[in-house]
């Protein structure tokens, strides 16, 4: 069965010293016929370039969008399950009756994996293996875009003719007049 060779070695690998663990234990068998003695979700070691892009557009979204942090959270949540699961212990029995893994899609996941059954247990999962890697870039580039981002001033040497700019005219104001109709004694 291919699913408990898969099992096994996600298991040996998680032997590894201070690397989160890849591997969810959900609880309870939710299969027919409850063949495991509980269900594991597997998963993928590091960041895909899908998952790190999806993450990336549903921040910008959000940033447009104007949402919140938890519209931010949600949006990562779903991100995580949607493209963070490698494998999973999950059987169905085909059309002649053979346990075949439950095919991994967005539809799938989002029916055997709720939040109360399991969902939340492998999204903070995800969170604690990827989150830093997701934030980091998205990070950088907030940094980039709200900081002065580098625009060089077009220098023009033609003009460089070492002449002052000649300054705004102002409406000279009669200064030197007190107000008072001078005599001036016409001839
Ligand atoms: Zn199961």
């Amino acid at each position: 069965m291919t699913l408990d060779r898969e099992h096994t070695v996600a298991m040996g690998e998680a032997d590894a010293p201070a690397s989160p663990t890849r591997t969810v234990d959900i609880g309870a068998c939710r299969c027919p016929g409850r063949p495991h003695s509980s269900d594991t979700v597997t998963l993928r070691e590091k960041v895909s370039l899908p998952m790190g892009l999806a993450a990336v557009a549903a921040m910008r979204d959000i940033g447009i969008s104007g949402g919140t942090i938890a519209d931010a959270n949600g949006a990562l949540a779903s991100v995580y399950l949607h493209f963070g699961i490698e494998s999973w212990s999950f059987i169905e029995f085909d059309e002649r009756k053979d346990p075949v893994p439950v095919p991994i899609n967005a539809a799938t996941i989002d029916r055997l994996l709720p939040y109360g059954d399991g969902g939340l247990e492998v999204a903070e999962a995800c969170e604690r293996l990827y989150g830093e890697e997701i934030a980091r870039p998205l990070a950088k580039r907030m940094q980039t875009s709200s900081e002065t981002t580098p625009t060089p001033k077009p220098t023009s040497p033609t003009i460089d003719t070492g002449q002052p700019l000649p300054e705004p005219s102002e409406p000279s104001s009669p200064s030197d007049s007190d107000g008072t109709p001078s005599e001036d004694p016409a001839p």
